[in-house]
This record gives structure tokens, C-alpha cells and sequence, in this order.
């Protein structure tokens, strides 16, 4: 059987992950969420002291770090690095600073794409990411770009870390975010762009079941399911 993949982009808290795991479970796809391999780098080279912009540094590590991706019985995707479940720890806003750091660095874009294309070769897959439609997977069944005014996005990722117990305020998260909006755009690899054939969903000012609606519609369709 042709296995089929839907890649889903867009900036921070557009709402890609929450989406495109409800997405994946109501079509029974795999999903696979690339951030959280860039962040389990980001957690290590914290680990080890080295400064999340040093390309150099952050490329001499590489050869050594061990990261696993599982699926597990709770359905969700977990992150090991060397052994260790660090599934909750990666969501520190220090680690999704330096995620944003390292993934700039090409080498360390290079390392991570072999993993990525092999589970979509393996599976059905829905991944979300940055540049999932335009280089992971430019031959991608579906193709959504998700995004969503940085306010709105703001508000919403703020309500999430305060859930999760996370002690921040709104102006630093709305900061963090354009800050990472802005890594992400204007980075020489891989870049944070919409693909030409991608379809452009903007939540700003809709429910998420109202934009969960939109979003499997559009997908089953262009899958003909
Ligand atoms: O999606 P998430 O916010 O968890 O990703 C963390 C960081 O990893 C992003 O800010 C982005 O810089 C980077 N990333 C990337 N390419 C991907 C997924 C994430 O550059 N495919």
C-alpha cells in the first residue's frame, strides 16, 4: 500500500500540534512532531554548556547525541535523549529558544532529516513543522500552511504554559514569539516560508473546532478520502 503523508507549517502556537494530532487521530495517521526533535537537540547542547548559537560548537556535539522518537500506548509521540523521557522538559521556553537557535544551523537541519523522511516512508503520516512542505517533504499528499495572528497566538500559548504551571507573563511570551517568528523567516536554511502548493489556513478569530473542521476537510478532500 502507498503509504500517504500531509505536512502541516506555520509559526509558533498557530496551533500545528493541537490540530495535527487530532487530525492524525481521526484519519488513524502517525503523528510526528518535528519541533520537539529540534527541541530534544536544543535540551542536550544546554546540557552540555555549550551556547545554542555556536554553530561550530553545536555541530561537534552531534556525532554524539542519542535521540530516540517513540510512539507510545498513550498514542502520543515521546522524546528520549540518551535513554531519558524528556518529553515534558523540552517545552521549557529556555528550550524553545534554543531549539529555534540550533535549527538554524544547517548541519544540524541535515542530521535530523533522514529520521523524518524514514517515518514518513514507514507510515501515513501528518508532521508538522517549518519546512516540512517545502524540504522534508515536497512531495507531500496535502500540504497546510497554519497560521495565525502573533497576538492571537500569544494569548493562546500563554494560556497553555500557565495550564501546564509554567510562571511567565503575556509580554514575554508575545516577545519569545515574534522573536522566534523572526529566527525562523529569516534563517538561510530552511526557512519558515508557506509552499506554493500549500493551502493557507488562518485561525485568527476562529474556534478550534471551527478551524479543526476546515482543516479535515481540506485534507480529505485533496486525499480523496
Ligand atoms: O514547533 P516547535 O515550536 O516545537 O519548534 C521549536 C523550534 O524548532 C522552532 O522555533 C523552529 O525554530 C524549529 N523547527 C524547525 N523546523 C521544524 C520544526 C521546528 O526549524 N521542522
Amino acid at each position: 500500500m502507498r503509504v500517504q503523508s500531509v505536512a502541516v507549517d506555520g509559526p509558533s502556537g498557530a496551533g500545528k500540534s493541537t490540530m495535527a494530532k487530532r487530525l492524525a487521530e481521526q484519519l488513524g495517521f502517525l503523528y510526528v512532531d518535528t519541533g520537539a526533535i529540534y527541541r530534544t537537540v536544543g535540551l542536550y547542547v544546554q546540557r552540555q554548556g555549550v551556547d545554542c548559537g555556536d554553530a561550530a560548537q553545536v555541530t561537534a556535539l552531534l556525532p554524539q547525541i542519542h535521540i530516540e522518537l517513540r510512539h507510545e500506548a498513550d498514542g502520543l509521540q515521546h522524546m528520549y535523549l540518551e535513554g531519558e523521557d524528556v518529553t515534558q522538559e523540552i517545552r521549557q521556553p529556555l528550550i524553545s529558544r534554543c531549539a529555534s537557535q540550533v535549527s538554524a544551523i544547517p548541519a544540524v537541519r541535515a542530521f535530523l532529516m533522514e529520521t523524518q523522511r524514514a517515518l514518513a516512508r514507514q507510515h501515513n503520516v501528518i508532521m508538522d513543522g517549518r519546512d516540512i512542505g517545502t524540504v522534508v517533504l515536497p512531495q507531500a499528499d496535502v500540504k497546510i500552511f497554519l497560521t495565525a495572528a502573533p497576538e492571537e497566538r500569544a494569548r493562546r500559548r500563554y494560556a497553555e504554559l500557565l495550564e501546564r504551571g509554567v510562571s511567565t507573563d503575556y509580554d514575554t511570551v508575545l516577545r519569545d514569539l515574534r522573536d522566534r517568528d523572526e529566527q525562523d523567516t529569516a534563517r538561510s536554511a530552511a526557512p519558515l516560508r508557506q509552499a506554493e502548493d500549500a493551502v493557507l489556513v488562518d485561525t485568527t478569530g476562529r474556534s478550534l473546532e471551527e478551524s479543526f473542521a476546515w482543516l479535515l476537510r481540506e485534507i480529505e478532500e485533496r486525499l480523496g478520502t
